[in-house]
């Protein structure tokens, strides 16, 4: 007798999703997470989902299957199957609903924020396709409210929009009486809110995570997946089941794995410690096809001290959209519009010289001024009442002493700096063109947004200047065993492996490289979680029906 119908390795985004959908419809839930802490990487996030034609959207923002359809094509280089996008269109919205109705996992619109590449065939510069998820009072969650991590990266107690970074450069403070009441009531925001909710639809259906049990080996037999072997503090541990979520994010916490499938450099990542590709190598060992290897969820990252950022590391995503700043590589040149979205980065931080066979554009810093760095504040993507102290930013009276203390040519460096300024006081950029796009125009000083690149273009001219190495990071990776439309892993040939899913960072993204836009990453995640949980639960209720049948017959 095994001891449940499904067993859930991972307690993200993903792997909660499969988990309540499973338990909703049925079927007897195990949910393992090798931390000590539950969340995975989903609750250090901005818990936001990217989801076309959701339930939320206003019907003035237009959007159709059509459209959506064509935006992930467009942006996919080749990457999508065909059914994997559709699935994805048509099942998203199914899930929001579903979710909304039986379980506390809500979403609502963020309204106005556009696609990452809204001139894009498809893409919305109106936005209505990105939703977020309302403060969630940890009390509910009883004993397990002290057993979700933190976010490193966020405030506890924000919301998404408007008061953190996250598409919302120059953060209102929050009213200090509301930041009070919501600590009072341990109102969390962002990810924690996402993670929260998920949790408690599991905990209301008698699903308790299962601590400290690191999922190391698949049981199979008879080419069926038949359980798990766990190694925990006590030792290891045989757990049975017929079905198998692996949810256990993505490989950005292992060298090695990075080494042997990225496609360029990766040296800094905000995913959880944990997500060490351990769900890669077990699927690996049952045969399984793989898929989107080389691909992450890019990000530039910078260092900064641990007192001010925990993990001594944080996003660069607000500070380089705004007006006054420009990024410059080892050559003292710009390379790309430093307003971009962030996942689009990665191209440029993995072009090579192909004279001299080094990336051409790492090493690479974002250079600014004193008028910037005085209206704006570095809160190094804190955002909120945080001002971060600046003694750690490298900094210079003249851009050609700025130059040498980076080690960069100084001329290229005055040259390029005052190329930028002449153009950005015209707003235009005709080497990048910075600014046109209306993501460019959201991320950079709302203060400032006219439908001109002006909130994300402006001169830097005035001394001292200052700079700060960027790196080229990763959220997580997204490469993983393939799976197909009801989310069952695939082998060698492309037949099921009976019993395998896979969903979220540990899977191969059914989204190929696209990064679509806010919350692209936690939407097919979710998405295909969710399909996992949903099939899962019809395979359980077919063998009851098949097993009754033949005690009937018997
Ligand atoms: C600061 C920040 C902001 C972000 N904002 C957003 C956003 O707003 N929207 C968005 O879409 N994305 C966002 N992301 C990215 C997003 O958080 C991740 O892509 C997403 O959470 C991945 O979900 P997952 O369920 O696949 O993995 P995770 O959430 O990382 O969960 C994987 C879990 O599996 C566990 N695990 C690993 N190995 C094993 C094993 N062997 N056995 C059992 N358990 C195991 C891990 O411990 C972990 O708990 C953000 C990320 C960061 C860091």
């Amino acid at each position: 007798m095994a001891d449940y119908d499904v067993i859930v390795l991972g307690t993200g985004g993903a792997g909660l999703t499969a988990a309540v959908t499973a338990a909703e419809l049925g079927a007897r839930v195990g949910l393992f997470e090798k931390g000590h802490t539950v969340g995975g990487t989903t609750v250090y996030s901005g818990g936001m989902i990217w989801v076309p034609l959701n339930m939320h959207a206003p019907p003035e923002k237009g959007d159709s299957r059509e459209q959506a359809l064509a935006y992930l094509q467009a942006l996919s280089c080749g990457t999508i199957a065909d059914e994997m996008a559709e699935t994805y269109i048509d099942r998203g919205p199914e899930m929001v609903r579903w979710l909304h109705e039986r379980t506390p996992v809500q979403f609502y619109a963020v309204a106005d924020f556009p696609d990452y590449h809204p001139e894009q065939t498809g893409g919305l510069p109106q936005g209505g396709r990105s939703l977020e998820t309302p403060l969630f009072p940890y009390g509910e969650l009883g004993d397990w409210a002290g057993r979700v991590h933190i976010s490193p990266y966020y405030p506890t107690y924000h919301l998404t929009i408007g008061q953190t970074t996250l598409g919302m450069a120059v953060p209102e403070p929050l009213d200090p009486a509301e930041l009070q009441r919501r600590a009072e009531n341990d109102e969390r925001g962002m990810g924690l809110a996402l993670g929260g909710r998920l949790l408690k639809a599991c905990l209301d259906r008698a699903v308790e995570p299962q601590t400290d049990h690191r999922g190391v080996e698949l049981i199979v037999e008879d080419g069926e997946v038949a359980g798990v072997v766990f190694e925990t503090p006590a030792g290891r541990r045989e757990v049975l089941a017929p079905n198998v979520v692996i949810a256990t994010g993505g490989f950005e916490r292992d060298e090695q794995l990075k080494r042997s499938f990225l496609r360029g450099p990766c040296t800094h990542t905000v995913g959880i410690d944990t997500n060490t590709g351990d769900g890669l190598k077990m699927a690996m060992r049952a045969g399984a096809m793989l898929g989107n290897m080389r691909e992450a969820w890019w990000m530039p990252m910078i260092e900064m001290p641990t007192d001010i950022v925990s993990t001594g590391q944080q996003l660069l995503t607000y500070e380089r959209t705004l007006p006054g700043t420009i990024m410059v590589n080892r050559t003292g040149r710009r390379f790309t519009n430093e307003g971009a979205n962030y996942n689009a980065f990665g191209a440029a931080f993995h072009e090579i010289d192909t004279i001299m066979g080094v990336y051409r554009n790492l090493p690479c810093w974002l250079i600014f001024d004193r008028v910037w760095l005085d209206k704006y504040g570095f809160a190094g993507g804190l955002g909120g009442e945080t001002k971060a102290r600046t003694d750690w930013i490298i900094s210079s009276d003249t851009l050609a002493g700025l130059a040498a203390k980076l080690g960069i040519p100084a001329d290229a460096l005055v040259e390029t700096v005052e190329r930028f300024n002449r153009n950005a006081r015209e707003l235009r950029d005709p080497d990048f063109n910075r600014g046109w796009s209306a993501q460019d125009q959201w991320w950079g000083d709302p203060t400032l947004r006219d439908g001109t690149p002006r909130a994300s273009l402006g001169p830097l001219e005035t001394a001292p200047y200052y700079a700060i190495q960027v790196f080229s990071g990763a959220l997580g990776t997204k490469g993983g065993p393939l799976i197909d439309t009801r989310a069952r892993v695939l082998d060698l040939d492309g037949d099921v492996i009976p019993g395998l899913y896979a969903a979220g960072n540990a899977a191969a993204c059914p989204l190929g490289m696209t990064y679509g836009g806010a919350g692209g990453t936690l939407g097919p995640a979710m998405v295909f979680g969710y399909i996992a949980g949903r099939d899962i639960a019809e395979r359980v209720a077919q063998r009851s029906a098949a097993l009754a049948g033949a005690r009937g017959a018997a």
